[in-house]
Order: C-alpha cells, then structure tokens, then sequence
C-alpha cells in the first residue's frame, strides 16, 4: 500500500470524500483502542455501541471495494498507544503516505499532529482533511469564537439560519419570530403520559464484543444491553430519523423541557435520541435538518415551534458548543470560575439517593447511557452546581455516562452550562434552580421522600437551601448580574432568622452529601 488512512471511531462518515472511489493502494484503519476506552470510565453500552458502529462501518467499506484493516482490542492490545499502532502499520505495509480526518476532541488532535510532525521528518507524507461533518467550517472558528469571549447562542444561530437558507422566508424568520422558545417549556399532564411513543429501539448483536471487553479487563458503569438498542449503522440511524420525524417532532418543542416518571416510556419521551449516531457521524447535521423540516413541510401537525425548537438544537447548539470548544481549548478544560471543589457522590454511581428527580435521571442513565438535556441541565447539573461539586469530577461523570459523551460537545455543555465554571462565556448567568423548577416541569415532587415546599425542615427539598447557599456563597457578584438581581430580593427580605437556619440547612446536607 501507498497511503495508510485512520478513521477514528467518530469519523464513520460513508458520505466523506475519501470513498468516493476504492483504491487499490490506499488503506483503511479502524481499530478499538485501549487508549480510547481508558482516557475516563465509559458506559458498557457506549463502548459496545462504538465498537459495533465501526465493525460495521468497516464491512460497508470493504463491501464497496475498500481495502480496510480492522483491529479488534485482541489485536490492538500489544500496541501502546494509537501512534505506536499507526508507526508499525506504516512499517509492515511499506506505505509512504500517512493521512487523517481532524479529530473533533483536543486530546486526539495534539496527539496525531504530533505523530504527522514526527513522521514528516522522517519522510513520510502526512495529511490532514476536514471530515466533511459539520456545517460550520473548522477554518471559521476563530474568527466566530475569540477565546475567553462571551458569544450569544442566539447571535450566532440566526447568522446559520440566513447563512443556510433554513426556516426563512423572504429573507425573514419563518413564523415571525427566530425564537419559539417559550412555547417548548409545557408540563406533561396526567392525560397525556398515554400519548407518549413508544421509542423506536434496535436489537444490535454486541455479545461478541461484551466478551472482548470483559476479557480486556475494560472498567465500565452501567448496565449491558446484548441487545444494544442504540443505531449503530447508517440506515439505523436513518430509520431513528423517520421515526422521530413522524411519531415525536409534532410535540419535540412542546415537551422539550418536560420530565416524568409515570410512563413506560419516561426516558426517551419526544426526544430524537440521535445524539450518538450525530456524534460518531453516521448521519450529517444537514440531513437531520433538512429532512425534519420537509416533514414538517408536508405534515400540518408539525408547527412552526416544534421545527424551529429542533433546528434550533442542531443547526444553533450544537455547532455553536463546537465553536467554544475549538475557540478556547486548551484553557477552557482548566475553568472553574466558581472554585468548586466537592467530590460527587457516591449516589452518582449507583442512582441510590431519596431524591426523586435524581433517582430518575441517574437510574435511567445507568440502564441506557441517555438522559435528556433537561435532566442533564437542570436535574445533575443543577445539583452538582449548587452542591459544588469540582468540574472535573462532574466531568468525568458526564464524559463517561453518556451514550453521545465526546469532549468537544460534553465539556462546553458542563463546564460552561451546567456548573458556569467558563464564568460566562456561554451562559449569561448560572442555570441555578430549587426545587420548585422540578416540581413545575416534572411529576418527581408528588411522591419523592422530600417536600418541596420547605426549606428547612428534616425532610426538606434538598435543592431549596443549596439553591439560598449557592446564591449566598456568590452574592458578590452574582448581585451585581442584571439577571439575577432580582432574586437578591426574596433573599433579602427574609428574616435573618431565616436566612441562618437555610444556610445552616444547607451546610448540614453537604456535610452528609451521600445520604442524601
Ligand atoms: P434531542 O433533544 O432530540 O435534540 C436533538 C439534537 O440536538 C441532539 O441529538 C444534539 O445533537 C443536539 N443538541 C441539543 N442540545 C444540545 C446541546 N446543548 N449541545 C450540543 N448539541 C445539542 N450532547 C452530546 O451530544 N454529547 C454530550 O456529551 C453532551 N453532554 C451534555 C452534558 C450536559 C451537562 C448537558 C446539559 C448537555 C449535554 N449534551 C450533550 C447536550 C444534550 O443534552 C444532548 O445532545 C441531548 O440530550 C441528546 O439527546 P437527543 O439526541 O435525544 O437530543
């Protein structure tokens, strides 16, 4: 072979330029890593669902008439690190050219542009390409997001509608207005819990590599699925597509932020669950859209906030967290603006605490590597904000829970939205909550151990004196935000009686933080 290609397991893009013709001298490498599953401890399901996503990225290439070479953890396991692997490759193919798509996270990146730095001086050639998945060209970042900078979500969503054409009309918003947000913030009610879909799951085969992570002695948390219910190819995850454009996208925005308990289906609600096959881009971003807005064309159940609420995830946050993730690493692993720097519980692990709503996001997160934003925001993330709890211990967590979990995506989303440890770069202000947020999104209140309705009593809300303790603790600037000076005031006019024994409240929870 002439040139050696690396994909790594997020570049399963059969779209990219690369297979547009088979090369006799060009190989294809797609290997499980002990590097890969080592950096932080990985769900079960997230590590069997990438590796079966790239076997059989690696049987499509082959079926094309691509010369792949597939390395299972069996035989990749002698190599040290991924360049140890790539270094002897080159070797026993005799190839002369060394060529990778862009990592998306920072680790990988520093990593193979320092093997191409050494390999180049040693003769070899080496190339780097785009990997063809995002909407926001790579080379415009730095321009879009100075580092350090605050950068409004909504600024640079609205520059992606006009500059795609998405949603617009006459050069105008669709609809009137850019912004449906306030129409996707509804409780579900008793009478609709029945009306949610069941979700569409897949029964994927990952025995085979359940056993090779077992006896590669890999940590993982979570509950194994041999029948992995994730998309791990691309007409899965097109078919994950359909489904959640006909049977979720009419009630996506209306139920965007809503949280219950009482349904079978209370983990996946109108949610699209494409995250994981986005993510290892085994579909595009302009896909999604595209198709979700001409079922939203041709289906008159599907309003304009629903589409907009949808298009608003993909095309605005997502590319917008890209953007703060290449535009401030590496400093932006290193934030912790509010010197956070309690350990996570050991409830976090195991989903045992008497807490409703994090009984429920944790639980369900442990069964299927998912939870949805708001619990992921306003549920752990609220919690481990206002308990503060260190960055990179949440992190960890978050890096190592999710089905979708890739830095470049999980850390802007923690560190900057849920803990506000960027101090500002993307949130104007913490999304700190008590519990009374979860009592008016969710139905976990109405038979949790704890009352919401108390503060400082025995079986108090734990999350309504954290909340006073946290907006105390920061009160020096925090008072001073315009948007949360206002909240200064309840504060304020309570007695000083009141405002002790919340704070004292709060300090006896988080000296007893694991049993709670
Ligand atoms: P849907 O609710 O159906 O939304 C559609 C799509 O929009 C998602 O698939 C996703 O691609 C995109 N999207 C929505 N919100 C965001 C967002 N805030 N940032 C980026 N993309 C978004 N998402 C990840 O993909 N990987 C992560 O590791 C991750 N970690 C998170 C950690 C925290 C603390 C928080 C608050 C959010 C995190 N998110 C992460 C964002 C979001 O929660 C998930 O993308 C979403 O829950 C995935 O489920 P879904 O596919 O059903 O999304």
């Amino acid at each position: 072979f002439k040139t050696l290609r690396l994909i790594l397991g997020d570049q399963l893009n059969a779209e990219h330029s690369w297979y547009s013709r088979a090369d006799e001298t060009t190989l294809y490498l797609i290997a499980e890593l002990h590097q890969e599953t080592g950096y932080v401890t990985h769900h079960i399901q997230k590590v069997s669902a990438f590796f079966a996503a790239m076997e059989h990225f690696a049987n499509h290439l082959k079926l094309k008439g691509h010369q792949v070479t597939y390395l299972s953890l069996d035989q990749s396991a002698q190599f040290a690190d991924l360049p140890n692997l790539i270094v002897s490759l080159l070797k026993q193919h005799q190839c002369t050219h060394f060529e990778f798509q862009r990592p998306d996270e920072y680790r990988l990146y520093e990593q193979l542009h320092s093997l191409a730095g050494t390999l180049s001086q040693t003769g070899f050639y080496c190339r780097e390409w785009d990997t063809e998945h995002f909407l926001l060209p790579f080379s415009e970042i730095e321009a879009d997001f100075p580092a350090g900078k605050h950068i409004l979500m909504e600024h640079f969503y609205r520059r992606m509608r006009k500059r795609f054409n998405l949603l617009m009309e006459d050069n105008q918003p669709l609809g009137g207005k850019w912004n449906f947000d306030q129409s996707n913030r509804n409780k579900l009610k008793a009478n609709e819990l029945k009306d949610i879909p069941a979700p569409l799951c897949f029964a994927n085969d990952v025995s085979a590599i359940l056993s090779r992570i077992e006896s590669h002695h890999i940590a993982t948390i979570g509950h194994a699925q041999p029948q992995l219910l994730w998309p791990v190819t691309a007409s899965q995850a097109k078919a994950l597509l359909d489904f959640f454009c006909r049977h979720c996208l009419a009630r996506f925005g209306y139920f965007q932020d809503a949280m219950t308990e009482n349904s079978p289906h209370s983990w996946s609600l109108y949610h699209s669950r494409l995250s994981f096959a986005l993510n290892c881009k085994l579909i595009s971003p302009k896909d999604v859209i595209e198709q979700a807005i001409n079922a939203y064309e041709l289906n008159s159940a599907i309003n304009i906030a629903q589409i907009e609420g949808f298009v608003r995830q993909i095309l605005g946050w997502r590319e917008y967290v890209r953007g703060i993730y290449w535009g401030n690493m590496p400093n932006y692993s290193q934030t912790n603006a509010l010197k956070a720097t309690r350990r996570l519980p050991d409830f976090f692990w195991t989903g045992k605490t008497k807490m409703a709503c994090m009984k429920a996001a944790i639980t369900q997160s442990l069964d299927y590597a998912y939870a949805h934003h708001i619990q992921r925001l306003m549920v752990t993330g609220n919690f481990c904000l206002l308990a503060g709890i260190a960055p990179d211990e949440v992190e960890q967590w978050y890096l190592g829970i999710y089905i979708d979990a890739i830095e470049w995506v999980e850390m802007p989303n923690t560190r900057g939205m849920a803990l506000f440890a960027d101090n500002g770069i993307i949130a104007t202000k913490p999304y700190a909550a008590s519990g009374n947020y979860i009592n008016k999104m969710s139905d976990h209140c109405k038979h949790c151990f704890y009352d919401v309705k108390t503060k400082t009593e025995a079986n108090s809300c734990p999350l309504n004196s954290l909340y006073w303790n946290f907006l105390h603790k920061n009160d020096t600037w925090l008072a001073k935000n315009p948007r949360t000076r206002m909240i200064y005031r309840s504060w304020d006019n309570m007695s000083e009686e009141g405002r002790t024994s919340t704070l004292s409240k709060a300090n006896s929870l988080l000296a007893n933080i694991n049993t709670l």
